[in-house]
């Protein structure tokens, strides 16, 4: 793939011919609809596709990707390899270059429908440590956890694009050392930094989809934020999973980056002792390269790296379908909070700052054990693409609002 475009793309904005992830975005008093996102322009898919520069899909003048995303892996090559023409061919750029909006001037909308949400616990860091705190006297990975990718099926309805307000939950908690519950607002509300990938080819009831399929099933990623209430997450989930303490808000990054400009980032993950079930090996390695950085207030706080997590997305879609629930388009399935093994790799404040006990100072000289109303939460990735570039997953943001009286 040639690397140079005739649209001005700057050279650390990752958004170069390399990646083109797919968004869907609205102007005032006009429908929304899809477009790619090159440098610091939109590239409006429908009105492209109107021009029939791009082959005629409805599905581009649509409020989201899943009619695209539907439409299965052939399609998305050609589209993309397409895209890529005419954005570095300088013949093109006079029929191309008015469908450009830049991106200021549009209002980047939630990329797809959700269909169902899973999220993962896959990193083996963020496991131990969160076994650490909660269990100091046991093990710190339960028996299954290198058997199978542990997850639960969270709210796919409370998945909220990027920049969306995020107000405090408020709900029944126990503090340590109180006998009785309380109601009232989360007093340990936290982010979670985390990898998504969302399903575009459903799959057949009854079928279970290979780690192999992954790539005729899935359209891209995107990042997470799974919002979590500590305690009201620590008093309910007794002894089932997470729900009130999750189910409140989840927020995703704007732009999906599709499989294809992740392939150069594919690297080995980390050797899995005890071997895997047949079901769950792979033959790819599909380890992610990918440098993810978690800002509170504009000042990093973490940096995690995704090549550290022990289960791959593969592996967790062979495991998501391997009991034949069939796979939705819209499905989204989040890796769990990213963790390496360093204190400033860990992706969510509970590590951090341990269950409180840590404090994490801030450069403006104050501390944080969990959230503040008022603190915004920024999580951006970066990975190497194709001819050495580097590319950008969309950043997904969220500030902390006040409960709701
Ligand atoms: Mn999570």
């Amino acid at each position: 793939m040639t690397s140079v475009s005739w649209v001005e793309v700057d050279e650390n904005s990752g958004f170069g011919v390399e990646n083109l992830p797919y968004g869907v975005f609205s102007r005032p008093g006009e429908l929304p609809r899809v477009g790619v996102a090159i440098g610091g322009h939109v590239l409006d898919l429908a009105e492209l596709s109107s021009t029939g520069l791009v082959e005629d899909r409805r599905c581009f003048a649509s409020g989201s990707l899943n009619a695209f995303m539907v439409a299965g892996r052939t399609a998305w090559e050609t589209n993309r390899a397409r895209l890529v023409e005419l954005l570095t061919d300088e013949s093109y750029r006079e029929r191309v270059e008015p469908h450009l909006i830049p991106v200021t001037d549009v209002e980047l909308l939630r990329p797809f429908e959700v269909a169902d949400f899973v999220d993962f616990f896959s990193s083996e860091h963020h496991a131990m440590n969160t076994g650490r705190i909660f269990r100091p006297q046991g093990e710190p990975l339960t028996p299954n956890w290198k058997r199978l990718p542990v997850a639960y099926h969270g709210r796919s309805g409370t998945v909220f694009p990027s920049g969306t307000p995020i107000i405090r939950p408020s709900g029944q908690r126990r503090t340590p050392g109180d006998p009785e519950p309380s109601y009232g607002p989360s007093m340990r509300l936290d982010f979670e930094a985390e990898v998504g990938f969302v399903a575009g080819v459903p799959s057949v009831a009854g079928h279970r989809v290979p780690a192999e399929a992954f790539r005729d099933h899935v359209f891209g990623f995107v990042l997470v934020n799974d919002w979590s209430a500590r305690d009201l997450q620590a008093w309910e989930s007794q002894p089932l999973g997470p729900f009130l303490g999750k189910s409140f808000a989840t927020s995703v990054s704007t732009w999906v980056v599709p499989v294809a400009a992740l392939e150069p980032a594919r690297v080995s993950p980390p050797v899995q002792d005890p071997v895997p079930l047949p079901y769950l090996r792979s033959e790819e390695p599909w380890g992610l390269d990918l440098h993810l950085e978690v800002l509170i207030n504009g000042q990093a706080v973490a940096r995690p790296r995704f090549a550290s997590m022990y289960w791959t997305p593969p592996q967790q879609l062979a495991h998501a379908t391997v009991n034949g629930a069939p796979l939705r388009t819209g499905d989204l399935f989040a890796s769990g909070t990213v963790s390496g093994p360093e204190r400033d790799q860990r992706g969510c404040m509970l590590e951090l700052s341990w269950n409180g006990q840590e404090p994490l100072e801030l450069a403006d000289g104050t501390e944080r054990t969990f959230l503040e109303d008022g603190d915004t939460v920024t999580i951006r990735a970066q990975a190497p693409g194709s001819s050495g570039s580097r590319i950008t997953l969309g950043e997904v943001i969220g500030t902390v609002h006040p409960a709701r009286p």
